[in-house]
Order: structure tokens, then sequence, then C-alpha cells
């Protein structure tokens, strides 16, 4: 089973970096973890972000977060609600059922 992430916003932050402290490369990335096999595609409630610097290409973990990007992320992630969660059945899903269904059918027929 993949779980995949669909990015639900990106956000260029005008906060100093705490590595490199240009102001021009943080990017703040909000997630969403989606599921999709072959009999299903559902759309989960967790989300996940992260913080990268794209000058000095580092991901920023919250730990090295100062107060002022503690305060825009929190800004941002008011700002920015996950989709609603969802549950799409596949095709092949409905096949396998009418197939499961076709076969008891004609069992519950022959054994009458
Ligand atoms: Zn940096």
């Amino acid at each position: 089973m993949a779980n995949k992430f669909f990015t639900l916003r990106e956000i260029e932050l005008n906060n100093n970096c705490p590595e490199c402290y240009s102001r021009d490369g943080l990017q703040l990335t909000f997630k969403q973890r989606f599921i999709e096999n072959f009999f299903y595609k559902a759309i989960s409630s967790e989300t996940a972000h992260s913080l990268f610097c794209k000058v000095c290409e580092t991901m920023i973990f919250p730990v090295r977060w100062t107060d002022d990007i503690d305060r825009v992320f929190e800004y941002q992630q008011r700002a920015t609600p996950p989709k609603p969660t969802s549950f799409k059945l596949k095709a092949s899903s409905w096949v396998l059922m009418v197939v499961i269904f076709a076969t008891l059918t004609a069992a519950t027929l022959l054994l009458l």
C-alpha cells in the first residue's frame, strides 16, 4: 500500500533562515496524506509540513525555528485548512463485487 502526500500549499516566507540568515530562501510546504491502491483512493486527515531553505538547501526542523517562524507557521497553518477526507472505490473494486455477487447468486440458484 502506497502512502503518498500531495502538496496543499507552498508559501515563501520572508523570515531569516536560522542556518544561513538569508531572507529569501525559506519555503514552507503543507502536505496532506492520501492512500491509493488497487481497490480505492482515499484522502486521510493526516497533514504534514516542512520548512526548506532554498539558499543553503537545508531542511529546517522545528527545533531550529525562531519565534518569528513559529508565529508565521501558526498563522499559515490556520490559513491552510486540509481538504475534506474522502474515500473512492476504484472500478476494480466494483468489478470484484459484481463478480462475488454473481457467483453467490449462481451458487444459491444451483442449490435450490
Ligand atoms: Zn538557509
